[in-house]
């Protein structure tokens, strides 16, 4: 589904990403984990088209779009939720949830959408007249991922969606990545710095070094393997 061939990405003379190679099929929850400065949130902005590589390719359902622009990218079926959340502090919660079904016009659909959304996370159907702003830091990151369901995705990008939040809140949200990806078949990028956790959610796993792929397995194995267990793991 999403394929990347030796991408080389940079900003200005610093080299972020050496032929940095990726495989992702359908329906698959992927991690890639690795220490601070890695690479893990330039290899998403590659991806969704905001860093653009200076070289290598990326296809997505077979179609190459290294040289896309983001919003075209999102068109196609691929949607990025950066770290940090980035809602609209000022919308609402539904007003919120509208912005990332913005591409759409299927007016039944996108009440559907909204109507799953309040199911998966309810505390988002009682928050759906507060602004995004005023929300807790686990209620926004749940608004920043159904903002992006909002828009149908077939593969979501997430960096760290457990940064900054409390263990409960961050089980709470794994449950629900786990739900997404088996329920609506929506195919899962999962950047993480919390390595145990995302691997005990993903199929497979990638590990990175320096903006290098220094290791790829299944999520069962990375587990067990010991220089894993001893970077990443706290073992
Ligand atoms: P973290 O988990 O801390 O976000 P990461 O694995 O996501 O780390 P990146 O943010 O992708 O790592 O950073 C990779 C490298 O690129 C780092 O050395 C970082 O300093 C550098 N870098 C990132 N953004 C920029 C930028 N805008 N300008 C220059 N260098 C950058």
């Amino acid at each position: 589904m999403l394929k990347l061939k030796n991408i080389n990405t940079f900003y200005g003379n610093i080299q972020a990403l050496r032929d940095v190679s990726i495989d992702i099929s359908e329906g698959e929850i992927i991690t890639l984990i690795g220490a601070n400065g890695a690479g893990k949130t330039t290899t998403l902005m590659s991806i969704s088209g905001i860093v653009p590589p200076r070289s290598g390719e990326i296809r997505f359902m077979g179609a190459p779009i290294h040289q896309s622009r983001p919003d075209d990218i999102v068109r196609q079926g691929l949607c990025h939720v950066p770290e940090g959340r980035r809602i609209f502090p000022y919308l609402t919660v539904a007003e919120n949830l509208d912005m990332g079904a913005f591409l759409r016009n299927d007016k039944e659909g996108i009440r559907r959408d909204t109507e799953y959304i309040f199911e998966l996370f309810p505390i988002l159907a009682e928050r759906r007249n507060q602004a995004g702003g005023t929300l807790s830091g686990g209620e926004q990151q749940m608004l920043a991922i159904s903002r992006a369901l909002m828009a149908q995705p077939r593969l979501l990008l997430l960096d760290e969606p457990s940064l900054g939040l409390a263990p409960l809140v961050i089980r709470q949200i794994f449950d629900i990545i786990r739900k997404i990806n088996q329920e609506s078949n929506t195919t899962i990028f999962l950047v993480e710095q919390n390595a145990n956790l995302a691997l005990q959610v993903a199929h497979r796993g990638y590990v990175m070094e320096n903006g290098k792929i220094t290791l790829t397995d299944s999520a069962q194995a990375l587990l067990a393997n010991e220089d894993v267990k001893k970077a990443y793991l706290g073992m």
